[in-house]
């Protein structure tokens, strides 16, 4: 793992000996996190999940790979037993269409993290890394598509997205309370809505730039060059590619930023501007039909990125563009494969 400094000068302690877990692993950040671990030479990997490994985004025979329901106290002793570092990125969650209908199983996680933390305290964890969400700002900043983005005070007074949002604004303020009560180091990151390779895009989970990416390329492949489209177009958000994600991550669990910091782009688009983007990567125009009673989540949302850059000296930096396009080719990929697989079958 790279030094990266940290806000008060401070190097990292990561060493490739670390026992490192990665609990949500089978998933879409947690698949990539172990990936980018063994790309850096970490051999003493753990990666956890509640799916069958058959499901697994990316699972890779050199890791302890464990199927464990981790909102289950005993099996986060399990899970975190031996751990220099756990990164906590399992969660019940998806994009709105699941996060406005599933609002109990959301609030739900609260027993993954809420365990993680007292097994992480009991057995001497050094670090732990919680995954929140631009999810826990308040809505009344939220209105308008011309967001003002959202800085890290702005989760207060709260008003967060219902269920998943307020999920994650408690279990951030358990991190901080372990931290200060119990001396766990914790770090919290709120991403604001990652993409890339390797992530769902159909069945139901899947968020905006993956669902985009399967409509156009069904509409490409079936001739049939038009798309359904949430909502009418005209809501914004930003996007964050993955690899910055990664790189994010593993930059705030190695430095000494105590409360809770944004991570995400603030390359603001609209949905259509997103349409836009993905036509061009497939080389067509579609007809969109606008379904207004979708879920749509909130007007607007963007990153306020100041905290990041000064403590970290960066901040998230792919286009949407390039990141995208890799996004969109591996759907490609896997729709067009998926297909010929179908057809011999
Ligand atoms: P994901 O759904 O792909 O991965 C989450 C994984 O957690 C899944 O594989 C799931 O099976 C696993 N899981 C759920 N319940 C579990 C349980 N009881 N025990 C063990 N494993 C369980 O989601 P993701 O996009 O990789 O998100 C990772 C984290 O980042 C989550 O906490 C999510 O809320 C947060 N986050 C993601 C985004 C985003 O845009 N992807 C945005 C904001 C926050």
């Amino acid at each position: 793992m790279p030094e990266v400094p940290s806000r008060c000068g401070e190097r990292s302690r990561t060493k490739s000996a670390s026992k490192i877990v990665v609990c949500g692993a089978g998933g879409f950040i947690g698949g990539h996190l172990i990936a980018e671990f063994r790309r850096q030479g970490h051999h003493n990997l753990r990666a956890l999940d509640i799916k069958p490994k058959s499901e697994w985004h990316q699972c890779f025979a050199d890791v302890e790979n464990l199927v464990l329901d981790l909102a289950e106290k005993a099996a986060c002793y399990q899970a975190v037993q031996g751990a220099d570092h756990v990164y906590n990125l399992a969660a019940d969650m998806g994009g709105m269409g699941f996060i406005e209908n599933n609002k109990a199983l959301c609030m739900l996680s609260v027993l993954i993290n809420t365990h993680l933390l007292m097994a992480s305290r009991d057995v001497g964890v050094e670090r732990f890394f919680y995954s929140s969400s631009a999810c826990v700002y308040n809505a009344e900043k939220q209105k308008t598509p011309e967001v003002t983005p959202l800085r890290e005070e702005d989760a207060y007074p709260a008003l967060a997205e219902d269920g998943y949002g307020w999920e994650k604004l408690f279990s951030e303020r358990m991190c901080r309370h372990f931290r200060e009560d119990f001396g766990l180091q914790t770090r919290v990151a709120r991403f604001h809505n990652v993409y890339g390779p390797f992530g769902t895009y159909d069945g139901g989970r899947e968020k905006a730039p993956a669902a985009i990416c399967r409509k156009i390329i069904h509409a490409k492949v079936s001739g049939k060059h038009e798309i359904e489209v949430w909502g009418d177009g005209t809501r914004t958000r930003s996007f964050m590619y993955i690899d910055d994600c990664l790189k994010g991550i593993q930059a705030i669990m190695e430095s000494d930023i105590l409360e809770p910091i944004n991570l995400g782009s603030s390359e603001l688009v609209t949905i259509n501007q997103l349409v836009e983007i993905v036509e061009v990567i497939a080389g067509i125009t579609v007809k969109r039909n606008y379904n207004l009673s979708a879920p749509q989540g909130v007007n607007g949302r963007n990153s306020d990125n100041s905290k990041i850059q000064e403590y970290l000296g960066w901040a998230p930096d792919t286009s949407l563009r390039v990141g995208m396009k890799k996004t969109y080719e591996w759907i490609y990929g896997q729709m067009t494969e998926g297909a010929r697989v179908k057809a011999r079958g």
